[in-house]
């Protein structure tokens, strides 16, 4: 015999009932069934409200009466379009029972306890009647009014069940019903009665404890929780996407679990189950044919992969009260009293914490239950509150988070510097931290506004394998499309390597995609031509903070300045920035310390290898050199791949003008030529570096040749600057034959040394490593403490889309190795 129980969830709509029904029809071809069925969705606390509304005279209170009425009759018509007489006025005859008693509290204006739960037992018996009626189409059904059955108490709303009595009703009646044919009681869950007759019940949503006490009366071979989710994940699935389903649970996870919020479980539920071995599957109505969870202690001890946790819940609308003893007060006594003065008003306590100074009790109450704790306080601690022996004090706006598990108890205290290091990284503030007595919980208290995040940063820490990175790209251009390019063509290899990467916005300077679920790098040219919004960074801000866990980072492909000022509102949301745009880089001292302090303080990457020599080692190689404690003399190099090119090509037999334009039809210069002539580029490459190694410089500092002559450096481009250009032919070519005459070559060099910086054209003996150039290479010299002798050569492309862009993927990775998870 097994019981099977639908929540609310399973019973939102006529469709929803139809699909029950057919779950319970190929069940029951397997065994004999007994059905628990809560009130539709919703219905409870309309009538809860409804009562509320009428005590107060609020005759809106007929709307949602009216509501309640149409609700069921349209199940009725949808479900039983026929011969729906019976159902139809036993429907009628429950509707007008309740309209009479609330036409009553309206009268007196107040409503009890004892007729809330009166009220509440309807949503319940007009389910329960509509559902067997639908059912008994198929197969003999039998409405079951539980209070009949379910025999509690009189403490109304959270009725302690009276189990003898109730094990002997519900044993009679299942004898009874074997005798007749085979049939399928459909018992109302929830609900109970005195043994005096009066309604009560058994507390909010607690249709799953009605199905065990039925369950363990009949011994049953199983009973099932049919619900609209899979079964129990590692987290509220509505709040952290990546849980996912726990097979198998002990009774003693789940027990924990229900009670530290986890709503597919009412936290009595097991109640009944502790010595009976009664195996509990939570499944779902949706997707019936999933296994669903199996809580079993026999069948977990057979689960070969054990986890130290196994899932994170929370608890809303948590206060602390805080209760602080002063002077002369004999402290445990007073304690004492506290304890016994929340236990005689049944104040649930969560937590229990003891703070510093030692005379203070942290207690974590629902906000529910406060009023009452407060009142009950004032009353015992009368005499000491008037004297200012004693003051109690609340912080409203609390959230308990626990994470649950048989094995913590041998990993609590690594599991908690766990939990600190993943929510202290993005400044989630634990408010108190505690290890249950159970020793199968650590709990943690913090603000609820932060709850949602802290639940999915500890569930990434706990459970995730993989390392994700959010990644938005600003500026489109060429690097930034190559960029998309390789993290496309990489993303399978890096999933191997168990690394996420998810663009979820790109922009150009106009437009921008966002999609935290990440963008199909398939077509998102076409995506972002054809979307609507504007390049907007507060809004671009505003989407990447719903991204919950896993760390994001701002790779800026632009050459923007406006993209720079913008930098610290994406560091103040903890985002990391890469980027080849050298204008930070290369900011007024002042403003450039700041922006780096900024980096530091909020733990933010700032990587930027690109911006000296794009894929090549540059920065990345004087970092390492730095860090181990070398000494730099000198740094030298070629830096710039067009003037490179230039003085690589020009030898005097084609105009220095001629060898220009075809690096411009190699698509090697800037729009305007004189850019790269200026050597500026050259200029702010020395600069980084400078400031690398810890120099105060500024852009001023550095002596920069500007290549371009005098008579040609106006503000706008000259219309034929190639042809007025070979007016200068003549000096060009008197440096290169002069230099040529030495045995020397012509190189544009870079060069660090004592403290200057210089940018100019240099005749370099031939055999120099510098003269070594071919095609636009970089060359760069290191002469170090360890490179005395022979300095530390790097040569190779040191520019160029396809560089760049893989120069920062490569910063992509970099940033990855940084992060922890
Ligand atoms: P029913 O109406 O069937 O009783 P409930 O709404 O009471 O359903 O419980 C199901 C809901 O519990 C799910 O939709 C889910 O959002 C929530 N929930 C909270 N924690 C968990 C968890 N750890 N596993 C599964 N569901 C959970
Ligand atoms: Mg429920």
């Amino acid at each position: 015999m097994r019981v099977m129980k639908f929540g609310g969830s399973s019973l939102a709509t006529p469709e929803r009932i139809q699909a029950v029904a057919d779950i319970i029809l190929e069940n029951v071809k397997d065994e004999t069934v007994a059905v628990v069925v809560s009130a539709f969705q919703g219905v409870s606390n309309q009538l809860l409200e409804c009562a509320k509304l009428a005590a107060s005279g609020d005759k809106r209170h007929e709307e949602v009466y009216q509501g309640i009425v149409k609700r069921h009759h349209d199940a009725i018509q949808t479900l039983l379009p026929a011969n729906n007489e019976a159902i139809t006025q036993a429907t009628n005859e429950l509707l007008q029972e309740l309209t009479e008693i609330l036409q009553g509290i309206s009268l007196l204006k107040e409503v009890t306890v004892g007729a809330y739960d009166h009220i509440s037992s309807f949503g319940e018996r007009l389910s329960a009647n509509i559902i067997a009626a639908y059912l008994n189409k198929y197969y003999p059904t039998e409405y079951v009014d539980s209070r009949s059955l379910i025999i509690t108490d009189d403490n109304h709303m959270h009725a302690g069940v009276l189990f003898e009595q109730t094990n002997v009703a519900i044993q009679r009646y299942y004898d009874d019903c074997q005798t007749r044919q085979p049939l399928i009681p459909v018992i109302t869950g929830y609900i109970g009665k005195t043994v005096d007759g009066r309604t009560t019940t058994l507390g909010r949503n607690s249709s799953d404890y009605s199905a065990t006490i039925i369950g363990a009366a009949l011994d049953a071979s199983r009973i099932e929780i049919w619900t609209d989710v899979d079964g129990v994940y590692s987290a509220d699935p509505s709040l952290v996407s990546a849980a996912f389903i726990i097979p198998h649970l002990s009774l003693d996870e789940a027990i924990e679990l229900s009670y530290y919020g986890a709503k597919v479980l009412h936290p009595s539920t097991f109640i009944p189950l502790t010595d009976k071995k009664i195996p509990l599957v939570i499944k779902n109505t949706f997707n019936p044919t999933y296994p669903g969870t199996l809580i079993s202690d026999m069948e977990v001890n057979r689960d070969k992969k054990k986890t130290a946790a196994k899932s994170i819940t929370a608890i809303d609308d948590i206060t602390l009260l805080i209760w602080r003893g002063f002077g002369e007060l004999d402290v445990s006594s007073t304690i004492e009293r506290l304890f016994k003065t929340l236990s005689a008003a049944s104040i649930n306590i969560f937590l229990v914490l003891e703070g510093s100074p030692k005379h203070t009790i942290c207690l974590a109450i629902s906000r529910h239950e406060i009023p009452l704790a407060r009142k009950a306080i004032q009353r015992e601690f009368n005499l000491e509150l008037q004297h200012e022996l004693v003051s109690i004090d609340e912080q409203p706006g609390q959230s308990i988070i626990a994470i649950i598990g048989d094995e913590m108890k041998m990993l609590a205290p690594d599991i908690a510097g766990k939990m600190f290091q993943a929510l202290g990284k993005v400044q989630i503030n634990v408010n108190a931290i505690i290890q249950g007595a159970s020793e199968r919980n650590v709990s943690l208290v913090i603000d609820s506004h932060q709850k949602t995040r802290a639940l999915n940063l500890i569930h990434q820490s706990f459970f995730s394998e993989f390392k994700t990175l959010f990644i938005v790209l600003i500026g489109a251009g060429r690097i930034g499309s190559a960029l998309l390019q390789e993290i496309r063509e990489q993303s399978m290899a890096l999933l191997q390597r168990k690394i996420k990467l998810v663009v979820c916005g790109i922009t150009n300077s106009r437009k921008m995609i966002l999609n935290i679920d990440g963008i199909d790098l398939e077509n998102w040219q076409q995506l972002l031509e054809a979307s609507s919004e504007s390049f907007d960074t507060t809004q671009l801000l505003k989407t990447l903070s719903q991204i919950q866990c896993g760390n994001i980072a701002m790779v800026d492909c632009t050459a923007s300045d406006s993209v720079v000022a913008n930098y610290p509102l994406f560091i103040q949301k903890r985002i990391h920035i890469i980027t080849p745009n050298k204008r930070a880089n290369v900011l007024p001292l002042t403003q450039w310390n700041k922006l780096m302090s900024q980096f530091k303080r909020h733990h933010c990457y700032f990587l930027c290898r690109t911006n000296v020599g794009a894929g090549l080692p540059i920065l990345t190689v004087l970092e390492d050199l730095l860090s181990c404690g070398d000494t730099i003399y000198k740094i030298e190099g070629i830096l710039s791949g067009t003037l490179s090119y230039l003085f690589n090509h020009y030898d005097g037999k084609r105009s220095f003008s001629e060898v220009l334009k075809d690096a411009e039809k190699l698509n090697m210069t800037e729009p305007d030529p004189r850019e790269d002539l200026s050597g500026m580029d050259v200029g702010r490459k020395l600069l980084i570096l400078a400031r690398k190694m810890g120099w105060s410089a500024e852009l001023s500092d550095v002596y920069v040749q500007n290549l371009v002559p005098e008579a040609l450096r106006g503000k706008d481009k000259p219309t034929h600057f190639f042809e007025d250009l070979n007016h200068f032919e003549a000096e060009f070519k008197d440096r290169l034959r002069a230099a040529h005459q030495r045995g020397n070559v012509l190189r544009y060099v870079g060069t660090l040394e004592n403290q200057t910086a210089t940018a100019e054209l240099k005749e370099i003996p031939s055999n120099h490593p510098l003269a070594l150039s071919v095609h636009s290479d970089n060359i760069i010299t290191f002469t170090t403490g360890h490179y005395h002798e022979t300095p530390l050569v790097i040569r190779g492309p040191g520019a160029g889309v396809e560089c760049t862009a893989l120069g920062v993927f490569s910063d992509i990775l970099k940033l990855l190795s940084k992060l922890s998870h």
